[in-house]
């Protein structure tokens, strides 16, 4: 530690000789400033000092005046402090002059302290002097220093953040960004700077962005500040990702500025969309599952009231048989014999009729591509006969189409629904039965037509249940529609009918999906 001039112990006068006693309210100012002034005169001796330079040096200004101004840093300061003052004597060059420099200040005792020393020259009259102001920054040094951590701490926790981070001006040009908003948009920090931000944006957002900018300068009417927003960014390649967006607004010093953050949120995006198809997926399951319990219970309704009908025949005939064979009375018997076996064989074919439907859905084929057109040749085929007895006229709509299935499944589902076409097209004077496509709700649909009897509208939501049967005379199961409607409804397509009731023919329409390797 440097010691102090050895002529600072040397008491001086405790008056400024320069200050008259019309300067004593100048003084007075000058003592109650916070800041240390000295006046020096050419040669750099201290002439006055205030009390707050007496509380800096820890001295009394008898201790100062007459020393040298370099007597209160220490070197190199001290040094340059004469050199500069008798350079800007001899040059005018300003080392020192009219400007503050941070210097090492040295009190009475020796101690040293961080100090801002700012030297003026005034003149008084002739005579030049100069004026020096000291105050000790050791605390306005930690506090920037302080200041300084915590700003290169910020910045590094700014550059490793996993969000992209970029402020801009009022205008909305990029005053800074981190690495990640560099990497996440692929251009280079140099690139961006000073760059409007609608470049990271795609059109039409590029081209509104402006726009929002002066509108929300000029009305202070906020879209997204404070808010965050999914929107779309763009980077350098041009190719554009899902972004998270939070603006706010910040006035250091006045000046407005904007901070965005920005989070990529593709990964979540995707996430989402996997989330909305599960979740659609499942509330389909459910569908299918409250629709199959439906089935369930009407297939077991219907089963139970169907089945039931021959046991009871066959355990009434039993009865009377029994009775008549203990009365000795045989006449009956062959007939009760034959409606016992009539009753049996029902019963079996409507267990044969269950087995079958209940293997729809559960038998799966592979599912190929097959033309309509093709299907429906098959099922005339195999329904020749009875298409040849009823002398019915077969019409092949020609936009036939490919559709896609499990092949001998939609074998069945057609030629159920041309039997019945036959079946219900008995007393009509010229049977017409079409098979042919058309095309509604952009789906194309499949349909079986023909004149015969018709169906009323109430029933004709029914005639798909198990069992139903309009026309008991008719021979028929009731199962049939049940499978053609299991058949469809397992390929994923829809099956109705349309009829304009009694006597006016009726249209049985279903979907299918579309064949794999056709536009159809
Ligand atoms: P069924 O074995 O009686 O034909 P389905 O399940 O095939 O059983 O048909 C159910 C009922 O729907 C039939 O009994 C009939 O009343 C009515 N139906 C089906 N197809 C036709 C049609 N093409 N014309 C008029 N009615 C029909």
């Amino acid at each position: 530690m440097t010691q102090p001039d050895e002529s600072f112990d040397s008491p001086f006068g405790t008056h400024h000789p320069s200050l008259t006693e019309t300067d004593a309210p100048a003084r007075i100012a000058l003592d109650a400033s916070l800041a240390a002034v000295i006046t020096i005169n050419e040669q750099g001796v201290i002439e006055s000092v205030n009390a707050a330079a007496n509380r800096l040096f820890g001295s009394r200004e008898a201790d100062m005046v007459g020393q040298h101004l370099r007597n209160l840093m220490t070197s190199p300061d001290r040094e340059n402090c004469a050199e500069y003052l008798a350079k800007y004597l001899a040059t005018g060059r300003k080392n020192f002059i009219g400007r503050g420099r941070e210097v090492m200040g040295q009190r009475l005792d020796g101690t040293i302290f961080s100090m801002l020393l700012s030297v003026n020259e005034v003149w008084l009259g002739e005579q030049r002097k100069f004026t020096a102001v000291a105050c000790d920054i050791t605390n306005l040094g930690k506090a920037i220093g302080k200041l300084e951590e915590t700003e290169s701490r910020s910045r590094a926790i700014l550059q490793s953040a996993a969000d992209a981070v970029i402020t801009i001006d009022e205008r909305g040009e990029i005053e800074s960004l981190n690495a990640t908003a560099e990497n996440l948009f692929g251009y280079s920090h140099n690139e961006l700077i000073g760059q409007n931000i609608s470049l990271l944006m795609p059109s039409p957002y590029r081209e509104d962005h402006d726009n929002y900018i002066n509108a929300y300068l000029r009305t202070g009417q906020r879209k997204i500040l404070g808010i965050s927003r999914d929107v779309v960014g763009c980077r350098k390649d041009g190719t554009t990702f899902p972004m998270e967006l939070a603006v706010s607004e910040a006035k250091p010093g006045g000046q407005r500025h904007f901070t965005a953050i920005i989070r990529d949120i593709t990964s979540r995006k995707a996430a989402e969309r996997q989330l909305k198809y599960f979740a659609s997926q499942l509330q389909e399951r459910n569908l299918e599952l409250s629709r199959s319990n439906e089935e369930l219970e009407r297939f077991t309704y219907a089963v139970s009231h169907d089945l039931k009908s021959p046991l009871v025949t066959i355990k009434g005939f039993v009865g009377r048989l029994q009775r008549h064979v203990e009365a000795g009375e045989f006449n009956e018997i062959e007939d009760y014999l034959s409606r016992i076996s009539n009753a049996a064989a029902r019963m079996g074919s409507l267990l044969d009729n269950l087995l079958t439907y209940s293997r729809v859905g559960r038998v799966v084929n592979p599912h190929e591509d097959i033309p309509l057109a093709d299907l429906a040749r098959e099922v005339i085929e195999l329904c020749d006969i009875s298409i040849q007895d009823r002398g019915m006229q077969v019409t092949l709509n020609e936009q036939l189409t490919v559709i896609r299935g499990d092949r001998f499944r939609l074998v069945e589902l057609l030629q159920n629904l041309v039997e019945n076409s036959v079946k219900f097209t008995k007393d009509v004077p010229n049977p017409q039965l079409e098979i042919g496509t058309f095309t509604k709700w952009q789906q194309t649909v499949c349909y079986v037509r023909d004149n015969g009897i018709g169906i009323e509208q109430p029933q004709q939501q029914h005639i798909f249940n198990l069992f139903e049967q309009l026309n008991r005379e008719v021979p028929g199961s009731g199962i049939g529609l049940a499978m053609a409607k299991r058949i469809v409804e397992s390929h994923g397509g829809r099956i109705w009918v349309e009829s304009d009731g009694i006597g006016s023919g009726c249209t049985m329409c279903f979907t299918l999906p579309a064949a794999e390797n056709s536009s159809s």
